[in-house]
């Protein structure tokens, strides 16, 4: 068994220990929820009180010039491309990821009813079918992110397209020739299970359906290599891996031989070819600032903007391929104390396998424990100073117990006290105390 000693080591040898430091944590807390809410980077204050007082409080409107406003979506997007196995130029930092969903996965729906116009066009028989085509249905799997399936869901009704869902193991037998649009998020955010994002996207080209992946819980957190999987857009959020900050925005990537083809339905005028133009008629952008709409938060942009600093640091020491390291041991060995210190207390909804684990573990109790204590658990593991958070089940899917690793800032003794926090919890029953029991909690 894994000692403290043991843990205290592994951080003496850990060479991405010193990014811990680029973060302000509080005092004694453990935080495992960087994959709700990233921590802070410590630059960021100075950088946001900057941006207020000398860019916007002095300069004032010049700011759009002289600080490069206009431009900041861009230059954020092309800091984003490299952890998203992205080429610069081909991702934009803007608006939130339920809104980028929407962009893209409406004009992936307009890619395939172009298609079909153009087949039918060539066969002679545009029209003959009436205005609908064959592929007509979005899948997306139950589990993804509600937002991500009411953006679907109110887009099919709009569209005139259907929303079918499905179990993860149906992906593959699921792309039917009645499919167009396939839209998954690459690392689940109740399970922590990652898809296999190139094997997937083969599939489904192979079946003759395009691809959307969600990154909102793999950007920063997993290595992802869009481009090489050959996807066809992508989506992600700010707040999380990447510690933008509560509200930060998301980011939009789209395929360069798609992202001229077709428009997508929020043009605003920050996705004109020419914004300054000022002229009556809609002309897109050729490149990924078509999927820009309005004016953007300059302030929360400049905070993400400041926050990626962190990964140019973590490039020094190894970037994305030695985080990946880390958080995998990081998981490993939180699984191995929490099975080694509860035994038959959890069961591990997230997957084993490496290469199909983020850089998440969830656990639900098993029956040995009182029924509906999930939530009590974390509450009471919260006012220990360790800090997970608690997705509540239905019949389809049991409660979990949700603890993010973020390798950026945590440590393998961070891991281990988490873990005992959690025997404790257990072993003093603090879980059935009233003052860490819901309805108490609501009332
Ligand atoms: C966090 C998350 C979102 C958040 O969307 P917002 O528009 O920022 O509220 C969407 N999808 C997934 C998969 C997420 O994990």
């Amino acid at each position: 068994m894994i000692s403290l000693q043991d843990c205290r080591s592994r951080d003496g040898a850990d060479t991405l220990a010193p990014l811990r430091h680029l973060f302000n944590l509080p005092e004694g807390m453990i935080y495992l929820d960087g994959n709700s809410l990233g921590a802070l980077p410590s630059a960021v204050p100075h950088r946001v009180a900057q941006v207020v007082a000398e860019q916007w409080g002095r300069d004032l409107i010049g700011s759009w010039n002289t600080a490069g406003w206009f431009d900041l979506p861009r230059r954020v997007g092309d800091r984003i491309a490299p952890l998203i196995g992205a080429g610069a130029g081909e991702v934009v930092a803007t608006d939130t990821t339920s809104v980028n969903l929407y962009k893209v996965l409406s004009a992936a729906l307009n890619l395939v009813e172009q298609a079909e116009d153009e087949a039918g066009g060539a066969r002679g028989t545009r029209g003959t079918r009436g205005t609908r085509g064959t592929r007509r249905t979005i899948v997306s799997e139950r589990s993804n992110f509600p937002t991500d399936l009411y953006i679907a869901e109110a887009l099919s009704r709009e569209r005139g397209w259907n929303l079918r869902l499905i179990e993860p193991h149906e992906v593959h037998t699921s792309l039917g020739p009645e499919v167009g649009v396939l839209m998954l998020s690459h690392v689940n955010y109740r399970s922590g299970a990652m898809h296999d994002m190139a094997g997937i996207t083969a599939a489904a080209h192979a079946a003759g359906v395009l691809v959307v992946w969600d990154l909102c819980h793999s950007a920063g957190a997993v290595p992802v290599e869009l481009t090489q999987a050959d996807a066809d857009f992508a989506v992600g959020c700010g707040y999380k891996y990447l510690n933008g900050g509560p509200g930060a925005p998301a980011f939009a990537w789209v395929h360069p031989r798609h992202v001229a083809r077709c428009w997508q339905p929020l043009a605003g005028w920050w996705s004109h070819a020419r914004p300054f133009a000022f002229t009556p008629g809609y002309e897109p952008a050729m490149d990924i600032t078509r999927y820009q709409c309005g004016t953007q938060p300059i302030i929360s942009l400049s905070a993400l903007d400041c926050a990626l600093d962190v990964f140019t640091e973590a490039d020094k020491l190894g970037g994305m391929p030695a985080l990946r390291t880390k958080s995998l041991a990081l998981t490993d060995l939180f699984i191995e104390l929490v099975e080694a210190h509860c035994p038959g207390q959890f069961e591990l909804v997230t997957p084993r396998e490496h290469a199909q684990r983020g850089s998440q573990v969830c656990l639900t109790p098993t029956h040995s424990l009182p029924a509906g204590c999930a939530y009590a658990i974390v509450q009471a593991l919260i006012a220990r100073g360790i800090v997970g958070d608690f997705r509540a089940g239905d019949a389809q899917q049991p409660d979990i117990l949700r603890f993010g690793f973020t390798p950026l800032y945590l440590s393998y003794e961070n891991v281990a006290m988490a873990a005992q926090g959690l025997q404790e919890v257990l072993a003093n029953e603090e879980y059935a105390q009233p003052r860490f029991n819901r309805k108490q909690a609501v009332t």
